[in-house]
């Protein structure tokens, strides 16, 4: 099941890069696994999935901690881990112990508090920074407006690398609705590269609904639930 999910994921990648005019290498497949028993989540690993993505610190670790070997496969690729959820202040270390990439910073106090537990075991945190690209009171992130004056003050922090932008797509009735805020994220990106000395290469948008409008609009990662694990509708 899981294995013929990827496959047609896959297919659906290809055929909007054909759309798009990209390569279907330029875009990774960050296999989000909340809810999922590390059973399913190794199936997926099996069909060449390398990067998993959680939204909660716990049951991350509690995966993690089963799964990381599985490294050992002979010429297997390493797992890499993304924070997809909202992280909170209070678990900013254990989410710098294991996570390669942190989807959803959201604040320069997550900032602050990330550099500082990443510092602590000599590293230097992958993030991306998350901007709101619609104006629902109830999400997370920065707003396009207030997005670069924040990149500036927290890529000052020592231990933190923003490598770009994420952001999640409002529910709509119709994916083809979601194509104006996938596209501001992009615009937001280039006009960063060009007003500061960032080179930020990330674009994290588009899920199981939209994944192929975010990719013709130049997203380098989807983040892929049901896809995945329940197969596309
Ligand atoms: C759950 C989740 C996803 C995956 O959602 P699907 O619709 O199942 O593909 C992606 N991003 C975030 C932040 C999530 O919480």
């Amino acid at each position: 099941m899981i294995r013929k999910n990827i496959s047609r994921v896959r297919e659906k990648i290809s055929l909007a890069c054909v759309k798009a005019g990209r390569a279907p290498k330029e875009i990774s497949i960050i296999a989000v696994s909340k809810g999922r028993t590390a059973g399913q989540i190794e199936e997926a690993i099996a069909q060449g999935i390398t990067d998993i993505g959680e939204n909660k610190v716990q049951e991350a670790l509690a995966k993690y901690s089963v799964i990381r070997p599985s490294g050992s496969v002979a010429g297997a690729q390493r797992i890499k881990w993304h924070m997809v959820g909202c992280l909170q202040t209070n678990k900013a270390k254990d989410a710098v112990s294991i996570f390669d990439l942190i989807h959803s910073l959201d604040s320069r106090r997550l900032a602050l508090e990330i550099s500082r537990q990443a510092q602590k075991i000599g590293k230097v945190q992958d993030v991306l920074v998350e901007i709101k690209t619609s104006p629902e009171e109830t999400k997370a992130g920065f707003s396009p407006q207030e997005a670069l004056e924040a990149i500036r003050q927290i890529s000052e922090l020592k231990n933190i690398n923003i490598k770009g932008l994420m952001t999640i797509a409002p529910a709509v009735d119709n994916p083809e609705k979601t194509r104006p805020h996938f596209r501001a994220l992009k615009e937001l990106k280039d006009k960063i590269n060009q007003l500061t000395a960032h080179k930020l290469t990330v674009l994290s948008m588009g899920m199981s609904d939209d994944f192929q409008i975010a990719i013709e609009e130049g997203a380098t990662m989807v983040r892929l639930g049901r896809a995945i694990f329940e197969g596309l509708v």
